[in-house]
């Protein structure tokens, strides 16, 4: 059962430079469906609209990010709520308890003049009032405990701490509220691979202690074929292809995912790996039809005319390319 549900969602940048009005397409008419205690993973290139994508997924939509048209839906307690319909207070009152972000970056979410003990009070005193703040201090210290991190950095400040601890501070407050999605902006970004392993094995046991829904963002592929369950792949602000990780990885059908499982080094394979060819298109200047079509050897006429849809190849794998529309050229 789905527990966020995206329709025809658009988010776009509009910006106004110089007289000139840039509309930067982040998020195109992106349908997904996200479901109840699975780690979806997204992935694809920098700059192809993965953290907009998840910015719209939890209604924040701040100027000059505009929220086009289409829906986000949560399903919570078996109800259905649309997300853009909520009211701000409706939408405060979920985050952190039913929807918590861990945003790309830990350095921009704790305050860099206060002790962590410090950001700790001040969340909970936002979120759960002053009453009973001692037992909220001292059920965040065990929190803190069983998830491994030494009561004394509580004394320190985030410039103290090593990137890696401050990203696991961060997830650890990001999921203090035992939320029932998490969603996490490329976690392990600048840490080297040890502490990387340390931070996915951190948010996969919270996933099975809390038994919610984990949303994974990240370019790196590798990390998908280890933690992700179902993968969606973005490009230039759409969905190419979705489906379960174990099938992706195998079987591959659009060509951009192909390129991308192409370029992970495997072991014991000492040549050169292959990237995607070319660069990745302006999300505000779109070729016409397939935005991949520059980029694609397989590239068909019809490919640089009309844009293909998102096709069920088979139960649960979707994918947007000509090659695999039976109505297509
Ligand atoms: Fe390549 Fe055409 Fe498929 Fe786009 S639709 S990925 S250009 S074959």
């Amino acid at each position: 059962m789905w527990v966020i549900q995206a329709k025809g969602l658009k988010a776009f940048y509009i910006l106004h430079i110089l007289g000139h009005t840039k509309i930067v397409k982040a998020v195109n008419e992106v349908d997904l469906e996200v479901l109840e205690n699975e780690i979806y993973g997204i992935a694809g290139e920098s700059g192809c609209g993965k953290s907009t994508l998840l910015k719209a997924l939890l209604g924040v939509t701040i100027a000059p990010l505009r929220l086009i048209s289409g829906q986000v839906l949560y399903r919570k307690d078996g109800e259905e709520l649309d997300v853009y319909a909520l009211k701000p207070e409706e939408l405060r009152k979920l985050r952190w308890t039913f929807i918590a972000y861990v945003p790309q970056g830990s350095m921009s979410v704790l305050n860099p003049v206060r002790r962590l003990s410090r950001t700790l009070e001040d969340f909970l005193a936002s979120h759960e009032g002053l009453k009973g703040r001692r037992q909220l201090m001292a059920r965040a210290k065990d929190y803190f405990h069983e998830l491994g991190l030494p009561p004394k950095i509580l004394k320190a400040y985030p410039h103290q701490l090593s990137g890696g601890m401050r990203q696991r501070v961060t997830i650890a407050l990001a999921t203090l509220l035992a939320p029932k999605i998490l969603i996490a902006d490329e976690p392990t970004t600048a840490l080297d691979v040890v502490v990387q392993r340390g931070v996915l094995q951190m948010l996969t046991d919270i996933h099975r202690k809390l038994a919610n829904t984990l949303v994974l963002v990240t370019h790196d592929m590798g990390v998908h074929a280890n933690v992700s369950r179902r993968l969606g792949i973005m490009y230039a602000g759409k969905l190419v292809e979705e489906g379960e990780v174990s099938e992706l990885f195998t079987a591959p059908l659009h060509p951009y995912t192909r390129f991308l499982i192409k370029s992970l080094p495997k072991l014991g394979d000492k040549g050169s790996r292959e990237g995607v060819p070319g660069m990745p298109p302006s999300l505000s200047e779109l070729p016409s039809g397939c935005a991949f079509h520059p980029r694609c050897p397989l590239a068909l006429p019809i490919c640089r005319e009309k844009e293909p849809l998102l096709s069920k190849e088979k139960p649960g794998h979707r994918v947007r390319c000509w090659l695999y529309l039976r109505e297509g050229p």
